[in-house]
C-alpha cells in the first residue's frame, strides 16, 4: 500500500513537472497583461509644464511611445522588480536608431532619450522579465507602434492634430474601428484649461505581441470636447 501511493505522488511529481506547472518550477508571469501607453507630443508640451526637445532633433509630429507596463486585472501594478537588471544600452544597441525616432523624450533638460527609456525599463519593464527580456521589451514595443498607428487611424475619421476639438466617442470609435479594439483615451489639460488628448493606452497579451481588449481600463475623465493639439 504505502509502496503504490509512494509510486503515485512520483508520477504525479512527473507529471506536474513534465506540463511545467509545479508552482516552483512553473514560468508563470507575474502580471495579467500590458498597457502599451502612446503620447501626443504636442499635448505634453502645451502644458503648464514646458517640453524640451531630445538633442537628436525635434521629433516627428506623431505619436511617440511613452512605455510598455505590466499591469494586473484588478487595476493595480508592479514597478521596480529588479535593482539587478538595469538598463544596458549594449542588450539595445540595434534598436537605439529606432528608439530615438519612435520612442522621443520631451523631457527638459534636453536629453538623448537614455534617461527616459532606462526609467522605463527599471520602473516597467524589470517587471515582465519573467516574460521577456531586455530586447524582446524594446523590440516589442516598437513593433506595436506599427500595429497601432494611432495618427492614420484618426486622420483617416477625419481627426487632426490642427488644434480643433472632438468628442470622446468619436476619438474612441475611429481607433476602434481601425485598430480593432477600444483604446483608453487619458486627457490633461492646457494653459487656457481645455482638456487635450494626451495619451492612448492599448492592452497588450504577456508576450508583448499581440493587442487585447483591456481587461481593466485605468480611471480618470476628459472633458466632453477633446482639443487635439499641433506639434
Ligand atoms: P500619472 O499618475 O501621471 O497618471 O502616472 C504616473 C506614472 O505612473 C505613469 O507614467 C506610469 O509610470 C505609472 N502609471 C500610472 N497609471 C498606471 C497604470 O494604470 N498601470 C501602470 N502599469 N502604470 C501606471
Ligand atoms: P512614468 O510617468 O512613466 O513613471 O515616468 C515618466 C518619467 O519619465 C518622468 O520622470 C519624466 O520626467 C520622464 N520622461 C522623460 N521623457 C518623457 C516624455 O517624453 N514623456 C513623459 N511622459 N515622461 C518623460
Amino acid at each position: 500500500m504505502k509502496s503504490i501511493s509512494t509510486k503515485m505522488v512520483k508520477l504525479l511529481i512527473l507529471a506536474l513537472v513534465g506540463s511545467s506547472c509545479l508552482s516552483v518550477l512553473c514560468a508563470a508571469e507575474d502580471f495579467d497583461f500590458f498597457y502599451f501607453v502612446q503620447q501626443w507630443p504636442g499635448s505634453f508640451c502645451d502644458t503648464q509644464k514646458s517640453c524640451c526637445y531630445p538633442t537628436t532633433g525635434k521629433p516627428a509630429a506623431d505619436f511617440g511611445i511613452h512605455g510598455l507596463w505590466p499591469n494586473y486585472k484588478d487595476g493595480s501594478y508592479p514597478s521596480n522588480c529588479d535593482p539587478n537588471n538595469p538598463f544596458d544600452q549594449s542588450q539595445v544597441s540595434d534598436l537605439i536608431s529606432s528608439m530615438q525616432e519612435e520612442w522621443p523624450t520631451l523631457a527638459c533638460p534636453s536629453s538623448s532619450g537614455i534617461a527616459f527609456w532606462t526609467h522605463e525599463w527599471e520602473k516597467h519593464g524589470t517587471c515582465s522579465e519573467s516574460a521577456i527580456n531586455q530586447h524582446s521589451y524594446f523590440a516589442a514595443a516598437l513593433d506595436l507602434k506599427k500595429k497601432a498607428n494611432l495618427l492614420q487611424a484618426l486622420q483617416s475619421a477625419g481627426i487632426k492634430p490642427n488644434g480643433e476639438s472632438y468628442t470622446l466617442a468619436d476619438i474612441k470609435g475611429a481607433l476602434k474601428d481601425s485598430i480593432g479594439y477600444t483604446p483608453y483615451i487619458e486627457c490633461n489639460v492646457d494653459q487656457s484649461g481645455n482638456s487635450q488628448l494626451y495619451q492612448v493606452y492599448l492592452c497588450v497579451d504577456t508576450n508583448g505581441s499581440d493587442l487585447i481588449e483591456c481587461p481593466v481600463f485605468p480611471h480618470g475623465k476628459c472633458g466632453s470636447s477633446i482639443e487635439f493639439p499641433t506639434f
